[in-house]
């Protein structure tokens, strides 16, 4: 599935990079053009592989270049005032390649966190494919105001894109590693399993799919509205099939062995570490794509995994297919769970949200009473 990829402030512009990147790294193309929008002019420097020409300076006037802190209105606002500038941006990605955008940001921040949704909602209006969202949740350790942004920028998000693909900052820390080591770890691996998914229609060149996932079916996975996670994880196998001598005695993996191998590897993808974390059993739609090389990509594997799924996600729309991946060394699946209604982690920032809202209205810094705690009274960004 061809995007249009549109990174929106730090963590947007840098979350592209890496999804750009990936893709340098891999044969499948699924980029059709990379643009990144800042009102931070050194964040947009900073940027590695989206092209000079491709990034654009928004808010000058009112921020000259230094960005809307973490003031996700004024980023939004700064967005909404230079509209056609970001639009100018996105006329220049060949649209008639395109199967759809996605619109990437921190949602902890202020220009991605407001300026994303308002780009979302934009586009929505101007082209007829979908729109899907990529946001980073803040740390929990980065306070209220992050927390705060983040549930505001979320509620506006989902409203405008057609899903919102969430990843938490919190999984992916380790103590004692730099936060900006931990960044550049953290955007590979979302790049990763995004890539994966976005790539698995595309094909990797000189390869055919068993089981092809086109981009309908990941459109219809991520259906309109939502929130999506995304698992992965990766087994060894024990004798690759691409050496010389697999080649001349002209051997076979053991098929029961392979479909051992991708059903309890698409089992540590569900299970282990999601992007959101959230209660399995409240996805509504669900898309397994396994990659392997081809010799590995047992059909039958593939179905039992599908079952399996349709069993722990409690739902009947799963879809499938496979990715081959020639002289790999490892079965990988990367499991899409479309439309979950239960995370916690959500629902904490939500409660966080919503007492600071209150205490700020208050003018109060009191954050005992938690008891009427709702989203109730959460304003969306606009
Ligand atoms: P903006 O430039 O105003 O949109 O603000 P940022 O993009 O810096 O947003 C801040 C939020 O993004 C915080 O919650 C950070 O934890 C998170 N963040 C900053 N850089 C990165 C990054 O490279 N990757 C990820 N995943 N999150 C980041």
């Amino acid at each position: 599935m061809k995007l249009g990829l549109i990174g929106v402030g730090q963590a947007g512009g840098k979350l592209v990079d890496a999804l750009v990147a990936y893709e340098a790294n891999s044969r499948a193309e699924f980029i059709a053009d990379a643009v990144a929008i800042n009102s931070a002019e050194a964040d947009l420097l900073g940027l590695e592989r989206v092209p000079k020409d491709h990034r654009v300076l928004i808010g000058q006037t009112r921020v000259k270049g230094q960005g809307a802190g973490a003031d996700n209105e004024l980023g939004a606002e700064l967005v909404q005032a230079d509209i056609e500038e970001v639009m100018a941006a996105v006329d220049e990605i060949p649209v008639h390649e395109l199967d759809g955008f996605l619109v990437a940001a921190g949602l902890g921040g202020g220009t991605g966190s407001g300026g994303a949704p308002a780009i979302a909602r934009e586009l929505g209006r101007r082209y007829t494919e979908p729109v899907y969202g990529l946001g980073a949740l803040p740390g929990q350790d980065e306070g209220r105001i992050y927390a705060l942004n983040a549930a505001r920028s979320i509620r506006t998000f989902v409203r405008e894109a057609d899903n919102l693909l969430l990843v938490d900052n919190d999984g992916w820390r380790k103590q004692g590693a730099s936060v900006e080591s931990e960044y550049e770890r953290f955007n590979t691996d979302i790049a990763r399993r995004v890539g994966i998914l976005f790539s698995a229609g595309e094909g990797a060149t000189g390869t055919v799919a068993e089981s092809v996932v086109d981009a309908s079916e990941i459109r219809n996975t991520l259906g309109t509205g939502g929130v999506t996670t995304i698992g992965y994880a990766t087994s060894h196998i024990d004798r690759p099939q691409g050496g010389l001598l697999s080649r001349l005695s002209g051997s076979k993996p053991e098929p029961s062995d392979t479909q051992n191998q991708i059903t309890s590897t698409v089992r540590l993808a569900t299970q282990g570490r999601l992007t959101l974390p959230c209660e399995i059993a409240s996805t509504e739609r669900a898309l397994v794509v396994v990659a392997g090389p081809p010799a590995y990509l047992d059909r039958k594997g593939a179905e039992r995994s599908r079952k399996w799924l349709e069993e722990a996600t409690a739902t009947v729309e799963v879809r499938g297919g496979d990715y081959p991946v020639p002289d790999s060394e490892y079965i990988a699946a990367v499991v899409v769970l479309s439309g979950v209604s239960n995370a916690p982690r959500i629902e904490r920032l939500k409660q966080t949200a919503v007492e600071t809202q209150r205490s700020m209205r208050d003018g109060s810094d009191d954050f005992a009473d938690v008891s009427s705690s709702g989203d109730g009274d959460m304003e969306p960004l606009f």
